[in-house]
């Protein structure tokens, strides 16, 4: 939650702004709002961050999913391949598009794996929702290469993976729209929050229409302007959009802290001969928000999260077991519990979510750990981390020079 760790004098002043104002809706309201256009600003300095052309936001990470799905025209029927390691959002963007997910294997990215992404591809796929997760890349130029030759829109939930890149090109930009969250657990937060991102003007507009009741945005009476399309409201509200600002304009120092941080972390871990490393295709490209870690086997990984827990190590993560980001639990979506009736329910889908199984992905969730890497560590107090987990570690694995 490095964002959340930051929140200070430039949040609260860019709040002030607006409420001195009084103007805490996005669009209009020229006169009054003083020059004050937080939403509009942070979609500029993200396009400038990220090298996209356009950035719009909206309410969550989970709208932003949804907006892409809206914008490139994805929806009843249409299959989509997921991931079944992403915060359970990803899959619920797809669902309400009436679009119908189709879970295919990770690999030692903890992202898709393009080999088995590939053979899954069939004549009714129609999109890839690529999630770089914990802060980092995917195979992304394999991956955006298999969807171009077999014509497939390519969207990625960079949510958590904002400032991540691969060879020097952000992540959120190798497809035809990247989705982010600013939620309060994000690298960055607006307290709830999510964005857009796309070099294509059409698609931009798109996502605006439909994040705004289908409005156009086309002259400055709000309540005569066009409304070539249906849509609904993702808006974000200024008050979200000023925390959101003040924090964008933080996250060179957010990236720095925890890269330096989670290089200390991992020289300590790799004093272990029996732990290996979440597989980066780009390290340097790393956002560094957590440091992933595979165990030789699923019990030595429970006894070593034991461990770590017993020896007051926070922070750890144990994702086999979370409820929100694998779907071995995910009970509500295998047993496609709805409060109301959506296609997946009526329509063939492309998996029976009741029965599919992923031992590949098991198999490397089972040996999955990571710590979660803190912006605002002290030396000392990183020091005194890395001693717990040194001592955690010698009690469960061998060390290399004792
Ligand atoms: C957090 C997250 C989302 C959803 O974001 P919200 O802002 O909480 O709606 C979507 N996808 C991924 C991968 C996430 O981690």
């Amino acid at each position: 939650m490095p964002g959340a760790e930051l929140i200070g004098a430039e949040e609260r002043k860019e709040i002030n702004d607006v409420l001195e104002t009084g103007i805490l809706f996005r669009y209009n309201h020229e006169q009054q709002r003083k020059g004050h256009w937080k939403a509009k600003t942070f979609e500029e300095e993200l396009a400038k961050f990220t090298g996209a052309r356009y950035a719009l936001m909206c309410s969550s990470g989970t709208t932003a999913v949804a907006l892409c799905m809206a914008a490139c025209g994805i929806g009843y029927g249409d299959e989509v391949i997921v991931p079944p390691f992403t915060y359970i959002a990803t899959i619920e963007g797809v669902l309400l598009a009436g679009a119908l997910p189709k879970f295919v294997d990770i690999d030692e990215t903890l992202c898709l794996n393009p080999e088995a992404l590939q053979a899954a591809i069939t004549p009714r796929t129609k999109a890839v929702v690529l999630v770089h997760m914990c802060g980092a890349m995917a195979q992304v130029d394999k991956i955006a290469q298999i969807c171009q030759r077999h014509n497939l829109i390519l969207i990625e939930d960079t949510a958590q993976a904002l400032g991540a890149s691969f060879k020097g090109k952000m992540l959120g930009t190798f497809g035809k729209m990247g989705a982010f969250s600013f939620d309060f657990f994000k690298i960055i937060t607006a307290g709830e929050g999510g964005a857009i991102i796309t070099d294509d003007q059409q698609l931009y507009l798109n996502a605006e229409m439909f994040s705004d009741h289908g409005h156009d945005h086309i002259g400055d009476n709000r309540g005569m302007e066009g409304h070539p399309v249906l849509g609904t409201n993702f808006r974000i509200s200024e008050l979200h959009a000023a925390v959101g600002l003040a924090q964008l304009r933080k996250i060179d120092y957010i990236l720095t802290q925890q890269r330096k941080h989670k290089k200390k972390l991992k020289e300590t871990l790799a004093q272990f001969p029996e732990i290996t490393f979440r597989y980066l295709p780009d390290p340097e490209g790393d956002s560094a928000t957590f440091l992933s870690f595979f165990l030789p086997n699923e019990e030595i990984a429970r006894r070593t999260v034991k461990a770590l827990a017993e020896n007051g190590v926070s922070g750890v993560q144990y994702w086999y077991d979370n409820h929100f980001h694998y779907i071995r639990n995910w009970e509500h979506l295998r047993g496609m519990k709805t409060l109301f009736k959506i296609p997946a329910q009526v329509l063939p889908c492309p998996q029976d979510y009741a029965t599919v199984a992923f031992p590949a992905s098991d198999a490397i969730m089972q040996r999955l750990t990571s710590l979660l890497i803190r912006v605002t560590w002290t030396e000392e107090e990183l020091e005194a981390l890395c001693q717990k987990i040194t001592k955690a570690l010698s009690k469960v694995l061998a060390k290399q020079f004792v």
